[in-house]
């Protein structure tokens, strides 16, 4: 059962084996595993559940039906924008697709330096398996590629670079290109079209609009859940009570820490909301000739890697990845107003985006806010972080130019610099990255309850089990020991994966209890 609790006036309370917080990446393969296994399960999601129906592909009204604070959530000091998921599905609802294992060399840090040595590639391979499976991950055909895409990779194979054409988790894509704004044709296997109606079918009851305030513990053991139905807005109305043996938290990266600050558990190692990575990204725009129509088709399908080697130095590196969004998003990202912004935007149709995407050792920290729905978001990059992404710009610039572009724009908000061929990209270095001059964006918070071996400095086991209280699990993007350094939906997916079922290994001790 999925059902929205929008404008419901009568409390909800009742009781559970397991109480799920949120139905993305993580919550919603926890509530489709345990349910599975028969276990009574609620699932509380804060968002609506959208349907495909309703996705109009318009920005205007699908940025603030799914995403956290209409597409517009900031760090403290408004340098980058934070965007993730509000709805039934999560993140995975507006997500691109991309479908990637967790690099081994991470998986091996994970393993020596934060004393994860069960997360051995064998251990990990069953949950990827089930999760790639279900989630109809395959290789994009290479008719699937797009003209923006086929672009970019011609300048990167110009230049002698690594790249490739990446896994997705599509089937029968039409290829419309409206990914971020919710695919109306369910070819997208999302949470939404996969694991959330696999929950239901086994006997999940999957609440929308369904706020989780807090997690009740007594005893050294997880209680219950109490939150409110709320609207649309984050508006409060009736009360929630869900009295539960195990809860799963799911909220994502920035609402899970907040919510277990504000319940005031499971935080004696002093971790929990530090150790926020954000993969922070900065898109350069290329201007060409030809007509590419960057929004039609698999809006990423290539990727470059030249640029990180993970075997090598674990803790950097940077990839790039196209991108080019429809005209609020994309203008959003551009310097200049008015007359200056136009001169770009109204070139749209000829214009390819390529991501810097950090794999920044940075670490910030989420704290409550004045409200629940705003949390206190703080990051600051390090002096070696803004200069690999100063270097990862001149780069972007470089298989822009080497692909045809008649001239690019690095994104500085006052005086961007526009460069043409021949030009010294030194320029980029000698500028740099400075938060606050530059747009900067976020798409993947993750590390703020850290998974690890010791209690003294991480805030949950290799299960996701917390090292304080007894049946309670975090899984979701939050339990990641460092920055991952790739997209990370299929190794949040895979870890929930491995909770549910240790949960369900160990339910008759749960129950007892
Ligand atoms: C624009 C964009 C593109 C992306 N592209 C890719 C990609 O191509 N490949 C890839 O691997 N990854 C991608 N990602 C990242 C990927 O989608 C996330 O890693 C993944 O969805 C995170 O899973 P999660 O479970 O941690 O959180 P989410 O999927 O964000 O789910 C958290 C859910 O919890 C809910 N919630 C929060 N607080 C509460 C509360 N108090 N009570 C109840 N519910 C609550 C939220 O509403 C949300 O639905 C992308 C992300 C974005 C934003
Ligand atoms: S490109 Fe494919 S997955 Fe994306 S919106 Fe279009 S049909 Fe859906």
């Amino acid at each position: 059962m999925i059902e929205n609790l929008l404008g419901r006036s009568d409390d909800l309370v009742t009781q559970a084996d397991v109480c799920v917080i949120g139905s993305g990446a993580g919550g919603a393969v926890a509530a489709a595993e345990l349910a599975g296994a028969g276990l009574d399960v609620v699932v509380l999601e804060q968002g609506h559940h959208w349907t495909s129906s309703e996705f109009t592909q318009r920005e205007d009204e699908m940025l603030p039906r799914l995403f956290e604070e209409a597409g517009m959530r900031q760090t403290e000091d408004g340098s980058i924008v934070v965007l993730q998921g509000r709805c039934i599905g999560g993140s995975t609802v507006h997500n691109l697709c991309y479908a990637f294992r967790t690099p081994d060399p991470i998986l091996r840090l994970w393993r020596d330096e934060h004393g994860l040595g069960e997360l051995t590639t064998e251990a990990m391979a069953a949950p990827f398996e089930r999760v790639e499976r279900n989630l109809k991950v395959k290789q994009i055909r290479e008719d699937e590629v797009n003209a923006m895409n086929r672009a970019i990779r011609r300048g990167t194979e110009a230049l002698g670079w690594s790249g490739f054409v990446t896994k997705h988790n599509r089937e029968a894509c039409v290829q419309a290109g409206y990914c971020i704004l919710g695919c109306s044709y369910d070819a997208k296997q999302s949470m939404l079209v996969t694991y959330v109606p696999r929950a239901a079918q086994a006997g999940a009851r999957i609440h929308a609009n369904a706020r989780a305030d807090r997690i009740d513990v007594s005893g050294g053991r997880v209680r219950g859940v109490v939150g409110r139905v709320v609207d649309h807005a984050g508006i409060p109305g009736a009360r929630i009570d869900v009295r539960a043996k195990v809860v799963v938290l799911a909220a994502g990266a920035v609402a899970s820490p907040d919510l277990l600050l504000r319940s005031r558990i499971a935080n004696r190692s002093g971790q929990v909301g530090r150790n926020l990575h954000l993969h922070p990204s900065v898109m350069v725009a290329g201007l060409f000739d030809e007509e590419l129509h960057g929004y039609r088709g698999i809006p990423q399908s290539y990727y470059i890697d030249e640029f990180i080697d993970l075997e090598h130095d674990p803790y950097r590196g940077y990839v790039l990845m196209p991108i080019i969004g429809f005209p609020v998003l994309t203008g959003g990202n551009m310097p200049g107003f008015g007359r200056e912004n136009y001169r770009w935007l109204k070139n749209l149709s000829r214009m390819a985006g390529l991501l810097v995407l950090l794999h920044d050792r940075s670490a910030g920290s989420v704290a409550p806010g004045a409200s629940l729905s705003r949390p206190r978001i703080r990051y600051t990059l390090e002096e070696a972080d803004r200069r690999q992404l100063a270097e990862g710009l001149a780069h972007a610039c470089e298989v822009l130019l080497a692909a045809g572009a008649r001239e690019v724009l690095v994104p500085y908000w006052n005086d961007p610099l526009v460069m043409r061929r021949g030009d010294d990209l030194a320029g980029i270095l000698a500028r740099g990255v400075r938060q606050g001059e530059i747009s900067i964006s976020a798409t993947h918070p993750q590390s703020t309850c850290r998974m690890g071996g010791d209690p003294r400095t991480s805030v949950v086991n290799a299960w996701g089990e917390s090292h304080e209280v007894r049946g309670l699990f975090v899984a979701d993007m939050s339990v990641f020991a460092t920055s991952i350094g790739a997209p990370p939906q299929i190794t949040t997916a895979a870890l929930a994966d491995r909770s549910a079922h240790h949960i369900v290994a160990r339910w008759s001790e749960f129950a007892r209890s």
